[in-house]
């Protein structure tokens, strides 16, 4: 007989979206509620720069100038990151793919796991330039934080400060990059049936009942999406 862990689909989810359009907010709230592990290559590569790794010592400058970061470094990182027991039973994934070579390497470690459930976050470029400006991240835990006078962070009291890639100018590159290398990913996906698009123009609690709407909706009809 199978078990309960094998009975329960896995629910394998990619967030994709431009920079700015919430996707490691949107990404955090669905690793909470559905206790999947959160795996965010932003996150990664900060935390390796914060940390001066050898990862870090690599990314760094391609970060701070907007850039990406090789594929064949991020496909390894999600690699091990996908290979640990606690992804077995599904993930969410927020930054990559950002490549259509990181979207292919995905879809082979994919091999045997179901598939893919892919969201696209979509928000207007005038509205990213202006959440983007005022983003606040926790310089200790990487929190993303709504600014507020007291310029601490909620949750474990760092100091809120503007991310190095949050400045006018490499906004404008990142948002090039992305529509250069990115938008052809979501291209990649779309024809799929597990495909969504989210409208992400709308207060960040009906974003989620959205996201969970369309995620339940599915899961009603047996399938994830
Ligand atoms: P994010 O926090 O997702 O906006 O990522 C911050 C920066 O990390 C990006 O601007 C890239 O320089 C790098 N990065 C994150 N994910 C990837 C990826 N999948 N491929 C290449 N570079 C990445």
């Amino acid at each position: 007989m199978a078990s309960q862990q094998e009975a329960t689909p896995a629910l394998n989810l990619v967030m994709l979206g431009p920079p700015g359009a919430g996707k490691g907010t949107q990404a955090e709230r669905i690793s909470r509620t559905r206790q999947l592990p959160k795996i965010s290559t932003g996150d990664i590569l900060r935390e390796a720069v914060h940390n001066s790794t050898p990862l870090g010592c690599a990314a760094k400058e391609a970060m701070e100038a907007g850039r990406l970061v090789g594929d064949d470094v991020m496909i390894g990182i999600v690699q091990e990151r996908l290979d640990r027991a606690d992804a077995r039973q599904g993930f969410v994934l927020d930054g990559f793919p950002r490549t259509i070579v990181q979207a292919r390497a995905l879809d082979r470690m994919m091999d045997g796991r179901g598939p893919l459930v892919v969201l696209d976050i979509v928000v207007p470029e005038e509205v990213l330039v202006r959440r983007l400006a005022t983003r606040r991240i926790c310089d200790q835990c990487g929190s993303n934080a709504a600014v507020d006078w007291l310029n601490v962070c909620g949750k474990c009291g760092g100091k809120l400060v503007a991310r190095v890639d949050d400045g006018v100018d490499i906004v404008r590159e990142r948002l090039g990059v992305y529509h250069r290398q990115t938008k052809p990913v979501v291209e990649y996906y779309e024809g799929r049936p597990t495909f969504r698009l989210i409208d992400g123009n709308l207060p960040p609690d009906v974003v989620t009942g959205a996201i969970d709407a369309a995620l339940g909706e599915a899961a009603a009809r047996g399938v994830h999406l």
